[in-house]
């Protein structure tokens, strides 16, 4: 007999669930806390649940991790997790510690359709999206052995950043369930700042997250002007610069202390230079949101053909970026000697979009004469899909 994962559920979605079992809602409570908060799987030992329930469950349902293939340590303490999604596909975890916080990286998709050019996780195609059970089951995991490992009864995850495998929004109806139980008191109870979708840009999704679970956003921009971002983050000849910010506006509408996060992956001579970090401060200015920038040192692949820009180069960068008003972070890199860093994700994807060869034929980057290029906000291209 098949049997459900409770993990598939946010706390609404099991109530339901136990209803249907003809039980009352408040034990859907009771048995969401067993399972999140105290990392339990097996029913027997949720001893304050009737016998009744118990024995119902054990029937029904069942709380199931994804099964690890490899774990690595790295020296400054970052793990990285391979978790089996089945059918020749894998995904990754990584869990990175850094003073009293620890963040979680997980991930959305097996693959990603986006394609962007600087990542590992493009260059491998899409194969599918996760369900909210394998979402999940990534912090429900590594929450629960993390405890264990590191000998501690409190919290040890505080931090969780959708940015591993795969475009969140690209699944969102998988997505939303899961964000909830990350910040369910009856679970994680993690603040809504301390959850982070991290986006290349699905406008009309960026407005239901607004709408419907208002968590951290960032926004991987790469680049200050349309053409350049064309050719980087496909996406964007779909959703261009102009409409993506507007998106982020009227998200921040929603939260109005928080700002955007927007991502920049440096890569040597392409978007790296002093007039693209003019063209950001004019961005940001014309539109006057309110964002931080954090310049990420891309990590490199021999697929890409692109090369990581000197720290020199980046420091200068940060300086445009912070002298302008605009507060700008690099982001360390951790767990380089594991893999672990961003875009080096690269679990199994059983590729069913023939990304390989369509990067082969978008192998040269076209640099577009940055002066040429409009320093406002360019309007609308046509609307085509970018992948
Ligand atoms: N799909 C989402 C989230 C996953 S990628 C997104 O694109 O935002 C998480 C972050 O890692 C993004 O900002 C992405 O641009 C960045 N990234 C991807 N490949 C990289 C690489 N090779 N080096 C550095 N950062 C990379
Ligand atoms: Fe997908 Fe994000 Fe990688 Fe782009 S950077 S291919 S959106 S995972």
């Amino acid at each position: 007999m098949t049997t459900v994962n409770l993990l598939e559920f946010d706390l609404e979605g099991l109530a339901a669930f136990c209803e249907k079992l003809g039980e009352k809602r408040f034990r859907a409570t009771q048995l969401f806390r067993w399972i999140h908060q105290r990392g339990a799987s097996d029913f027997a030992q949720m001893t304050d649940l009737a016998k009744s329930l118990r024995e119902k469950l054990a029937t029904t349902a069942r709380v199931e991790a994804l099964p690890v293939i490899t774990q690595h340590e790295s020296t400054d303490g970052t793990i990285k997790w391979l978790f089996d999604v089945g059918d020749g596909n894998a995904v990754e975890a990584v869990f990175i510690p850094e003073g009293d916080r620890g963040t979680l990286c997980v991930s959305s998709q097996a693959g990603c359709a986006v394609g962007c050019r600087f990542c590992s996780t493009g260059h491998q195609g899409f194969s599918r999206n996760l369900r909210t059970g394998e979402i999940t089951a990534q912090l429900w995991f590594a929450e629960h052995f993390l405890r264990q490992h590191l000998k501690r009864d409190d919290r040890v995850i505080s931090n969780v950043v959708m940015m591993g495998m795969g475009e969140p929004l690209q699944n969102y109806s998988a997505l939303v369930p899961s964000l909830r139980t990350m910040l369910d008191d009856n679970a994680y109870g993690l603040s809504r700042r301390r959850v982070t979708v991290s986006t290349s840009g699905v406008v009309p999704m960026i407005d239901r997250l607004g709408a419907d679970c208002p968590v951290a956003l960032a926004v991987s921009l790469h680049a200050p002007n349309d053409p350049l971002r064309d050719d980087l983050v496909p996406l964007n000849r779909k959703y261009p610069i102009a409409e993506l910010l507007e998106a982020c506006q009227r998200y921040l509408a929603h939260a109005p202390r928080d700002f955007i996060t927007f991502e920049y992956c440096m890569l040597d001579g392409v978007n790296d230079q002093p007039e693209h970090a003019q063209q950001l401060v004019e961005l940001v200015r014309s539109t006057g949101i309110s964002c931080k920038f954090n310049l990420i040192p891309f990590n490199p692949f021999p697929a890409s053909g692109l090369l990581r820009s000197p720290q020199p180069r980046v420091l200068a960068f940060a300086k445009a970026l912070s002298d302008a008003g605009i507060v700008t972070t690099v982001r360390k890199t951790r767990g380089d000697d594991i893999d672990a860093a961003c875009g080096q994700l690269a679990g199994d994807v059983k590729d069913r979009t023939h990304a390989a060869e369509r990067m082969a034929q978008r192998r040269t980057v076209v640099l577009h004469p940055v002066r040429a290029a409009a320093s406002k906000v360019s309007p609308a291209p046509p609307v085509s899909q970018g992948h």
